[in-house]
């Protein structure tokens, strides 16, 4: 996609601190960091989010995001790391390019993915099940 940023990168008309790359993949650093060493990876073909992947580019970019978490963790101290994609504007999404994040973690780094734990009233986890499940 011509206007967007992460396609830019994978073109190289936008530079990038690349930890990884290959034909069809790009693993790089993150210009805001959540901690230093974050890394994003992505699939150099444009999908906007998780669900429009086709399952071979999945398949190769998960294998891709392993490379990254086992580099990371023998270069930095056998971190801990946080895994995940945010997926559409609702969650968070600010580049609709699907990347999975890749943070590294500390003892006290002082980092929070935290949230307020909802409750289900009587049957509601039931409906969602229903809901989810027959979808399946
Ligand atoms: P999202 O919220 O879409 O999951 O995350 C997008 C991420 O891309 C953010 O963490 C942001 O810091 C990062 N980002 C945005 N623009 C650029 C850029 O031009 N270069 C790099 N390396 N990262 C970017
Ligand atoms: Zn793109």
């Amino acid at each position: 996609m011509t206007d967007c940023i992460f396609c830019k990168i994978a073109n190289k008309e936008i530079p990038s601190n690349i930890v990884y790359e290959d034909d069809r993949f790009l693993a790089f650093l993150d210009i805001a960091p959540a901690n230093k060493g974050h890394v994003l990876v992505i699939p150099k073909e444009h999908h906007e989010v998780y669900i429009d992947l086709p399952d071979e580019v999945l398949k190769e970019l998960s294998l891709v995001t392993k490379k990254v978490c086992l580099a990371m963790s023998k270069s930095l101290k056998n971190c801990g790391y946080n895994i995940f994609m945010n997926n559409k504007e609702t969650a968070g999404q600010i580049v609709p390019h699907a990347h999975f994040h890749i943070i590294p973690r500390f003892n006290d780094d002082g980092i929070k993915f935290s949230y307020e734990h909802k409750t289900y009233s009587d049957g509601e986890a039931e409906q969602f099940k229903e809901k989810i499940s027959k979808e399946i």
